[in-house]
């Protein structure tokens, strides 16, 4: 899906990336665009179906953290410039240094959201980098999916550069899974790194309760399901289950688990009932002892409206560096109040999710 993360800087004696649009695509961005409205705020224009694209990248945009860090990437970084002697990132096969396009693409892209006059911004140059062919534009993708798949490519971008624990130091943690042979008494401690903890909806009323029965219920793997425990002789025992969070990211992420796959029927289903988050949220009781800052407060939702075949994302962020223009609305026979603001001050120590 993501493909060529790196281009060759061609020798072509020309000193920038020249990116390309895809000319397959159905672009809107030879239409006139409007500038900017009172919100100032920008959009992204619709590929076909790349709202789950579009609300993916406005969330980024939106996190500082993710997004200044981006931006401190110099052209010499991003392999840019044609005459750089820094040979770290020279591939095997070549001697010419390869353009990080993705980054490239998505530093263009955040800095026409945020400089440009203009009401909507053309995303095409960056599903390019990707290597998406026009068909793919169009095709409704997952959101949780292509989440996981954009981090793990700039991850890979980012290698060799000052910012290649961007995507680690913002968003993953990790957990650690017990087993406890009820046999022996021995107890078998697995970590494993997230940079998202998927939560079962069905049957679940809330955040919390969701967590509860990850972090806190224990289950026991008795019968048919057995452990089998290396201080036994391999032999299989009763054993006890649980999980606990080990290390929490700046920046976490819960994608809700509402599409379902029915066995019985062979359909996937979208399940739609209530399902409450609250603003704030204290972690402790799901995390080790070892983990001390447990607090996080809402920062982006990012919704899906439709069946489980087709429909619409959008998202809920907050404004953190007060980048947009926001309006009251009225009190009664009131007129309209509107608050203009500055940039906001980077806040690195926030947690957000
Ligand atoms: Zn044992």
């Amino acid at each position: 899906m993501l493909q060529g993360l790196f281009d060759d800087d061609g020798g072509d004696g020309e000193p920038y990336y020249q990116g390309t649009a895809n000319t397959g695509s159905k672009s809107t961005v030879e239409k006139p665009l409007s500038p900017r409205n009172e919100t100032n705020l920008c959009g992204l224009q619709n590929q076909g179906a790349t709202c789950y694209l579009n609300a993916l990248i406005q969330t980024l945009l939106f996190t500082p953290e993710f997004r200044e860090p981006l931006f401190r990437l110099s052209a010499k970084d991003l392999n840019l410039l044609s005459n750089s002697n820094d040979s770290s990132q020279t591939p095997s096969s070549g001697s010419t240094l390869k353009v990080r396009k993705i980054i490239v693409e998505l530093q263009r892209l955040f800095a026409e959201m945020l400089l440009l006059n203009q009401q909507a911004c053309s995303s095409i140059r960056l599903t390019d980098s990707f290597g998406w062919q026009s068909n793919e534009t169009f095709d409704h993708q997952d959101v949780h999916e292509l989440n996981r798949l954009l981090f793990d490519a700039i991850q890979k971008s980012l290698q060799g550069t000052k910012q290649s624990n961007l995507i680690h130091s913002c968003y993953e943690g990790s957990t650690i899974n017990y087993t406890q042979c009820k046999q022996c008494q021995k107890v078998f401690k697995r970590i494993e790194d997230y940079q998202d903890l998927p939560l079962v909806v069905q049957d679940s009323p809330n955040l919390h309760t969701s967590l509860a029965n990850m972090f806190t219920l224990h289950e026991h793997l008795i019968g048919d399901n057995q452990y089998r425990c290396s201080s036994c002789a391999n032999m299989l025992c009763d054993a006890e289950k649980w999980a606990k969070i080990s290390k929490l990211p700046p920046i976490l992420t819960f994608p809700l688990q509402r599409f379902v796959y029915d066995i019985k029927t062979g359909n996937r289903l979208k399940k739609t009932t209530r399902y409450e988050f609250p603003f704030d949220i204290d972690l402790k009781e799901f995390c080790e002892d070892s983990v001390i800052e447990t607090n996080y407060e809402l920062f982006a939702v990012v919704i899906h409206k439709g069946t489980c075949y087709s429909g619409h994302y959008y998202g809920y962020i907050k404004d953190i560096d007060h980048i947009g223009c926001w309006i009251c609305p009225p009190p009664p026979s009131s007129p309209a109040v509107r608050h203009s603001h500055s940039r906001g001050r980077f806040k690195s120590d926030e947690k957000s999710i």
